[in-house]
């Protein structure tokens, strides 16, 4: 099938790469230049496992190519997925749908024959009904509007959107659902796992699914601090909890909140679209909260654990990215725990496998130079009062704790993903501080 897509970042480029990775004859457009004259170049603006070599596969075969013309891409695809950003767009939490309006207008204007534009962008319900009105006052071509959310998650992004758990294709036109049921027919040949519905409805699916996941996080994260203050360990209560098949043993890990390009501001636009509709999403608003808190409690231990006494001091910390095999640092809990120690008057040694210059460059001029990025993660630990874990990285999981002590300032480790073994570490010396536990 010809098909276009409409943005390079995680969803665009992966979604374009793997389509044509099973056939397709796929152009993908980006308004970056830089972005599409990198890719040309062989180099990829997103670290995503597997990508980099089926971008290459498939551009060579001829069956991947890349353009900064969205009318180009109008021009291409019988089917023309959108797969831009949709950030927070200001104060009240709202999501900036912009860049899609703008591409939809583009795709309007160059539209040459009847074409399915899909939604791929995680949006308000009602944008689908957005979408169509703003492409009918740009073409008199037939065309219909799909809203298929996406679920793939950073860091195992190539290996989900081949096989996914399910796919969800809102519409209610025939022809559509049975086009896209063609294109995905292949994605599904254990079982067939496409569901239809209406737009609307599959707009609202993928802000619950993103909704129940905070909520699932922040909950784990509220009984961890119970934990903490009764002494009990969360992690024996979040195996005993797993092993019930109503809940179930995945996506129930403590931690130092969620961070990513999508539950935050996913968060926040279901919250602001409830309260346009006069709802208020109690649980969905408190998970927001307990998430705000959480991001500062290695803050909080650290500052128990030195009698508030953080200024001068260094502290070493592994993994920056929001979460590991990724690169990607928007909102990630490392930023608001460096700037706030930062603020205590601390220094920072801080290592990550690849997320490092992004977040040098977010961090800000005020906060950067009391941090120092090196390549070695022991390196990140040397003359330090106390390492942080805080992204759970492969390679942190077992690392040589002795030579950790030997040059540690203060043999002290703040565990924010209970990856680490309290009895080991005590026995050889260590203060140990986890999260409930
Ligand atoms: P991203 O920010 O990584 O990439 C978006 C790309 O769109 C950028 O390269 C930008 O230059 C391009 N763009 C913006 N306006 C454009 C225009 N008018 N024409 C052409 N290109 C344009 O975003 P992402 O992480 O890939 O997310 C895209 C959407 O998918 C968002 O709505 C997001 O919520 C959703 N989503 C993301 C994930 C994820 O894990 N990242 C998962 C599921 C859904």
């Amino acid at each position: 099938m010809k098909i276009s897509v409409i943005g390079t970042g995680y969803v665009g480029l992966v979604a374009a790469a793997v389509f044509a990775d099973f056939g397709n004859d796929v152009l993908c457009a980006d308004i970056d230049a830089g972005k599409i004259e990198s890719i040309r170049a062989g180099k990829l603006p997103i670290f995503e496992p597997g990508l980099q070599p089926l971008v290459e596969h498939n551009v060579a075969a001829g069956r991947l190519r890349f353009t900064t013309s969205n009318a180009e891409a109008a021009r291409h695809g019988d089917i023309i997925f959108m797969a831009v950003g949709t950030p927070t767009l200001g104060s009240d939490g709202a999501a900036d749908l912009s860049f899609l309006f703008q591409a939809a207008a583009e795709v309007g204007r160059h539209l040459e024959r009847p074409a399915i534009i899909v939604d791929k962008s995680t949006v308000p319900v009602g944008t689908a009904e957005r979408i169509t009105r703003i492409l009918s006052e740009q073409t008199k071509q037939p065309f219909v509007v799909v809203s298929n959310p996406e679920f793939l998650k950073e860091g195992a992004a190539v290996d989900d959107f081949m096989h996914p758990d399910r796919i969800i294709i809102g519409t209610s036109d025939d022809a559509a659902r049975q086009t896209l049921h063609r294109l995905y027919q292949p994605f599904c040949r254990t079982n067939d796992r496409m569901i239809f519905m209406d737009a609307r409805s599959a707009e609202l699916t993928k802000y619950a699914c993103n909704a129940y996941l905070a909520t699932r996080i922040s909950f784990m994260n509220d009984m961890a601090n119970l934990a903490d203050s009764v002494g009990a360990d969360i992690e024996m209560v979040r195996r005993g909890m797993g092993s019930d098949p109503r809940i179930g043993p995945k996506f129930l890990f403590p931690g130092v909140g969620y961070g990513g390009s999508c539950f935050p501001k996913d968060i926040r636009a279901i919250l602001t679209t409830a309260r346009e509709y006069g709802h208020t999403l109690e649980i969905v608003a408190s998970a927001e909260r307990i998430n705000e808190a959480q991001k500062l409690v290695l803050v909080r231990k650290l500052r128990k654990h030195f009698d508030n006494d953080i200024a001068g001091k260094t502290f070493g910390v592994w993994g920056l990215a929001f979460k590991p095999n990724t690169d990607d640092i928007r909102e990630a809990p490392a930023l608001k725990i460096i700037r706030t120690l930062v603020a205590d008057g601390a220094k920072i040694k801080m290592h990550d496998p690849e997320a490092g210059p992004n977040f040098l460059a977010a961090l800000g001029d005020s906060v950067a130079p009391s941090c120092t990025l090196v390549d070695d993660p022991y390196e990140a630990a040397e003359g330090a009062h106390a390492l942080l874990l805080v992204t759970e990285w492969r390679e942190y999981r077992s690392p040589d704790f002795e030579r950790l002590r030997r040059t540690m300032a203060r043999p002290s480790l703040f565990d924010g993903r209970n990856q680490w073994d309290r009895a080991l570490l005590e026995g050889l010396g260590f203060f140990y501080s986890g999260i409930g536990r």
